[in-house]
């Protein structure tokens, strides 16, 4: 069995050279952001048998638990730079270890994303990440940001991880090859970080400095998380639920599953953000620049709280809640 300083060297030691003043081996990392720029940073866990379920495939584990992390930086505007990792491992398992590095490290690669350090101990298998990025002054995604007349924004599509969860708990009768292409969608989520960057940055903007003005990534599902941005901007939302863009196996099911799914779903990792109605055309033109769709959904409006109206404009009662770690039990 490995002891703990030879699976730090074993595993997450690379032999490429370090961007960072100082990598993995002493107290400290040291990192020095790009000269004016701020660094944005952000951690997320993931905990065994809370948001994975015991015997998850470590490789996919590898991947998610930074991609979560990513998806956080996409959401302010950042560009990805390094992250830590924290693990609490039940045993130096290498027939784990291998596999989750895999996973982590293709991510982080795609990204140019290095590991600086971390922590690693015994317990419950526990993930803990903090990236860190990099941004313009001026120029981060704040929740506190959205005003009234701004259109609301999703990218990509949301509910197929839902989707894939009520599968696998028989809630909902899938065929093995639905389940399956779910199921990507909850474990294998892919950040928005190219188009997070593109509405961060200038390009294309006539009102203010970013073409975006509030955003963040939707985790705990889309009610749930843009209640976020409307508290903190102190404004509220219109939102057309039969525009939400539903995952391609979610888009087959009746509408009362797919309203709910994409509405309240949960672990979509797409970015919901507010935009100037001037800068439409360039919001379209940046999720083309960037390879990843984008639907208008809604309006931000000046009287506080969220209302739903179906696809012809008339208002809907929908009856929905975000998730919540305390109050699901
Ligand atoms: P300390 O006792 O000073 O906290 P450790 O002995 O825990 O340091 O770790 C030694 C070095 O290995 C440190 O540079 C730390 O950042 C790094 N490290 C520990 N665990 C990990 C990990 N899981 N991934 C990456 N680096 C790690
Ligand atoms: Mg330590």
């Amino acid at each position: 069995m490995l002891s703990e300083f030879d699976l730090i060297k074993k595993y997450f030691v690379r032999a490429r050279p370090v961007r960072a003043a100082l990598g993995i081996g002493d107290d400290c990392a040291l990192l020095a952001p790009s000269p004016g720029m701020q660094l944005a940073i952000s951690s997320d866990m993931l905990v065994e048998g809370r948001h994975f379920l015991p015997g998850a495939d470590p490789r996919k584990l590898g991947h998610k638990c930074l991609a979560v992390n990513l998806s956080d930086l996409a959401a302010m505007g950042a560009k990805p730079v390094a992250f830590t990792l924290a693990l609490a491992l039940p045993a130096s398992d290498e027939r784990w270890l291998e596999p989750f590095a895999q996973g982590l490290f293709e991510l982080a690669d795609q990204y140019d994303c290095e590991l600086i350090g971390g922590d690693t101990t015994k317990g419950p298998l526990t993930i803990n990440i903090t990236v860190f990025g990099e941004l313009a002054p001026g120029h981060a995604l704040r929740r506190a940001a959205a005003r009234p007349g701004d259109d609301v924004w999703i990218s990509g599509t949301l509910g197929d991880a839902r989707l894939a969860l009520a599968g696998y708990w028989g809630e909902q009768r899938l065929s093995a090859a639905d389940q399956e292409a779910a199921a990507v969608r909850m474990h294998e989520p892919q950040p928005r970080v190219a188009l997070g960057m593109a509405l961060a940055s200038g390009e294309g903007a006539v009102e203010g400095a970013t073409l975006a003005r509030a955003a963040l990534d939707i985790s705990d599902g889309l009610v749930g998380d843009i209640a976020h941005i409307l508290k903190a901007s102190g404004v509220g939302a219109t939102l057309d639920v039969d525009a939400l863009p539903a995952g391609p196996v979610l888009a087959r099911q009746p509408l009362a599953l797919r309203r709910e799914f994409t509405a309240a779903g949960g672990d979509d990792y797409e970015l919901c953000f507010t935009a100037p109605r001037a800068h439409r055309e360039a919001v379209l033109e940046a999720a083309r620049r960037t390879g990843t769709p984008v639907t208008r959904v809604g309006t931000i409006d000046a009287a506080p709280g969220l209302r739903w109206t179906d696809a012809a404009g008339a208002p809907l009662a929908l009856a929905l809640a975000g998730f919540d770690h305390f109050s699901a039990g």
